[in-house]
């Protein structure tokens, strides 16, 4: 085999080399991130000899400061979340004050929850080669076997599992879990920021009701939180638990320096210069390829994060072909990992990049890979992985300790990549999105009490844990439309069968994606999208694999797919309403209207454009027969006199376009505020509303109730909108493209669309709202 980590580069030399491979410099921005020292602290006197002796023995010499804070907070019953960087050693600040608490007394239990199953599995490994004494720790989901349950029931005193599980399993079986419970001490609530939007709001309740039951049994368990560096994470922690929570954010942990690139692929030479085409950007995926290779060839160990698993698949071939042709054999150096391959072949693949026998790996997301993947030489990160904390988790990924480390942030076609990669002020220098979670949401808190209730019968203190106020008036609704039932003793759930209640959708049952031939269930998608993305002909892009919807049953929630990779897309004509209910809030600023209130969206898909792939040409448009869909929620919106509008330049028969194109723009944008990606919410722009009588743009949440997005668009809104105006200006585009003003999910066919337009309504605006109240549109 051919060795060149002999000859390899370090991340500085190999940025510089990269940079001299094209001529116009792709690199848009440096940032340098200096190394940090360690600090590290004594082991507690609190902490048992015999687990410090057993973390001694698996190399842990002493903890870092952050680990030993956080750690003696938890063991004095103060409910702590530990936000700090990846590889920072989050699951010491639990492990320790847990495994000291199930050691000093036998009889004591703990449940740690995770999103995901691969990381209960990393954390059942890590716990079981401590080999402690009568832990017995164990997982339980959905793959645990009934005898297994059993035995863990009766004996495991670390249950490791996840809220899905806790939802439909753990809690409404409580009568069999009650010495458990009863002797519950902890609960550890592992990368808690993956609780956001919805389904952090419905995460938040099985929370409360896990609290209730075991303060029923007896049982008061203290709460451990881990979570990437995200803002505020203390007020976070808290709305996701009801309880308050002290925040410990200072990484005492060392790390290398790292570079830190932002690149944006070089325009494309014209294909045929005669035509007056658009110019086209370089994909982000053959850039992502090029840039793996070279560093395979610097001899440097690099990961690529890849937002698909097509993506992934697409990278690795294409580093493998271009490594190949240039020394046959060293494209064996280069694997593809995602989801969906199975765990021993993803911990061996990680093993080969650590032992340096791999040098490159093509992956899907971060929370797939094994904790134990670090310190690497570099990581490149194909297209933004949608928040600034799942950013720093990636490229946490680069950088051994006393080494430097080298990221590259590679922009997709995509308007909020292309506004980052010009303005790294809003990456770099600046904390993390907060962790939006609305736990107050009608939709999650009346389903979530019938589930509470037929767990137990909810009594009148209960529903000061479960909101106050607001739950009380969702106990009243439930009561008066027949849910619930009042008696002396509280209400009772009086059913048959339990609530059927999903933790990852609100309103409708999920359609069911089914392979025909296999029979075989790809995924759910929630009712409203499913008219958009399985009507009847549409293509359905599945991880990566692309499918056509032979039928989509709305009666049965179903669509049945077949595999198929055809040379057309399909576009679906979405026609909405949206009408106002109420205003909840609202800042007048001479021409211009900002709200945030309660809308209805309605919405119904007529037809459906199949586009030839390439050239976007349109080969016919079929209709379709599907019934209205209806949507309660929560808007923000701008209004502007057409008046305004036309002094600023923009001619009425431009002004839709350019609403249209804001409105496109203004949804792009908005994950920079709230961590939420585009498509959680939606939008609608109209030269004239009925209810607002004036040219407006919507943007709404796409969840039934709300999951707070539009709140915080509208507390962040100058910043929004000028990050949104930004975005579409510096777009070297002339007319509008995917960077800036195009949607890919345009229920209008992405027409009318007018960017000029769209920077002169959004200055307009700005003008307006900088002469309100700046408390009304703080910075996020
Ligand atoms: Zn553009
Ligand atoms: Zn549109």
């Amino acid at each position: 085999m051919l060795c060149v980590t002999s000859t390899a580069y370090s991340p500085a030399e190999l940025l510089h080399r990269l940079r001299a491979r094209t001529s116009a410099s792709p690199v848009t921005h440096i940032e340098e991130i200096p190394a940090r020292t360690g600090r590290t602290a004594p082991w507690p006197s609190w902490a048992a000899p015999d687990v410090i002796a057993a973390l001694t023995a698996h190399g842990i010499a002493q903890p870092w400061e952050h680990q030993a804070e956080a750690a003696s907070l938890a063991a004095q019953g103060t409910h702590v979340v530990i936000a700090t960087g990846t590889a920072s050693g989050k699951s010491l600040a639990y492990q320790l004050p847990v495994l000291s608490r199930l050691h000093d007394d036998p009889r004591a239990t703990a449940l740690y929850l995770s999103p995901t199953k691969a990381l209960a599995a990393d954390q059942l490994r890590a716990v079981a080669k401590l080999s402690l004494d009568g832990v017995r720790p164990a997982t339980y989901d959905g793959d645990t076997s009934r005898e297994e349950r059993e035995w863990i029931r009766q004996h495991s005193r670390l249950v490791l599992t996840n809220p899905d599980m806790l939802h439909h399993g753990l809690l409404p079986g409580h009568s069999r879990w009650a010495t458990f419970l009863r002797r519950l001490s902890y609960v550890v609530i592992d990368e808690c920021h993956a609780y956001r939007g919805v389904f952090g709001s419905h995460v938040s309740h099985v929370l409360r009701r896990l609290r209730r039951l075991a303060a029923r049994y007896g049982g008061s368990p203290t709460f451990v939180l881990a979570s990437a560096t995200s803002g505020d994470p203390a007020d976070a922690a808290s709305r996701l638990t009801g309880l308050p929570v002290t925040a410990v954010t200072t990484d005492t942990s060392p790390r290398g320096a790292t570079t830190f690139a932002l690149w944006e692929p070089p325009l494309l030479p014209p294909e045929d210069p005669s035509l007056d085409l658009p110019p086209v950007r370089r994909s982000a995926l053959s850039e992502t390829a090029d840039l793996l290779a070279d560093s395979v060839v610097a001899g440097t160990r690099t990961l690529a994060f890849i937002r698909s698993r097509r993506g992934a698949e697409v990278v690795a071939t294409m580093t493998r072909r271009a490594l190949d042709a240039a020394v046959p054999g060293l494209g064996d150096r280069v694997a593809a990992y995602r989801a969906g391959y199975l765990k021993e072949d993803r911990r061996k693949i990680e093993r080969a990049l650590l032992s340096g026998e791999l040098l490159a790996l093509a992956s899907t997301n971060a929370l797939e890979l094994g904790v134990d993947l670090v310190g690497l030489d570099a990581v490149l990160i194909c297209g933004y992985p949608g928040t600034r904390a799942s950013l720093w988790q990636q490229a946490g990924r680069a950088g051994r300790a006393g080494g430097e480390a080298l990221a590259v942030l590679i922009a997709r076609d995509d308007p909020l990549d292309t506004y980052l990669v010009h303005h790294p002020s809003a990456l770099f220098g600046r904390p993390v999105e907060a962790t939006v979670l609305d736990p107050a949401n009608p939709y999650v808190l009346g389903p979530q009490l019938c589930c509470a209730a037929s767990e137990a019968p909810l009594t009148a203190a209960d529903l000061e844990m479960f909101g106050g106020d607001a739950a009380r008036a969702a106990v009243e609704g439930l009561t008066a439309s027949g849910a619930l039932r009042r008696r002396p003793s509280g209400w009772y759930w009086t059913h048959p069968g339990r609530p059927d209640v999903d933790l990852r959708g609100a309103g409708g049952a999920p359609v069911s994606v089914v392979e025909s031939s296999t029979g075989r269930l790809l995924g759910t998608v929630d009712q409203t999208s499913s008219h958009v993305m399985l009507h009847t002909g549409a293509v359905y892009l599945h991880q990566g694999v692309t499918y056509l919807v032979d039928d989509l049953d709305l009666d049965d929630a179903i669509a049945l797919v077949h595999q198929e990779e055809p040379d057309w897309s399909t576009h679906a004509r979405d026609v909405t309403d949206v009408s106002v209910l109420g205003v909840r809030s609202s800042v007048q600023a001479g021409p211009v209207g900002l709200f945030l209130g309660e809308v209805e969206v309605t919405g119904q898909v007529v037809s459906y454009q199949r586009r030839r792939i390439g050239s976007g040409e349109v080969i016919d448009t079929k209709p379709l027969d599907l019934p209205v869909r209806e949507l309660r929620t929560v808007a923000v919106w701008f209004t502007i006199t057409p008046q305004a509008l036309d002094a600023a330049g923009v001619k009425p028969p431009d002004v839709p376009g350019a609403l249209h194109a804001a409105e496109h723009a203004a949804i792009g944008l908005l994950p920079l505020m709230a961590t939420c990606d585009r498509w959680d919410i939606g939008g609608l722009s109209t030269a004239n509303h009925v209810d607002t009588e004036a040219p407006t743009v919507f943007v709404y949440d796409g969840h039934p109730g709300g999951a707070g997005f539009a709140e915080r668009a509208y507390a962040t809104a100058a910043a929004w909108l000028s990050a949104t105006r930004e975005a579409i200006a510096a777009c070297s585009c002339e007319s509008g493209c995917p960077a800036c003003v195009q949607s890919p999910k345009c229920g209008n066919g992405n027409n009318p669309l007018h960017k000029l337009g769209a920077v002169q309504v959004l200055d307009t605006v700005l003008t307006a709202l900088s002469t309100t109240d700046p408390n009304e549109a703080d910075a996020p």
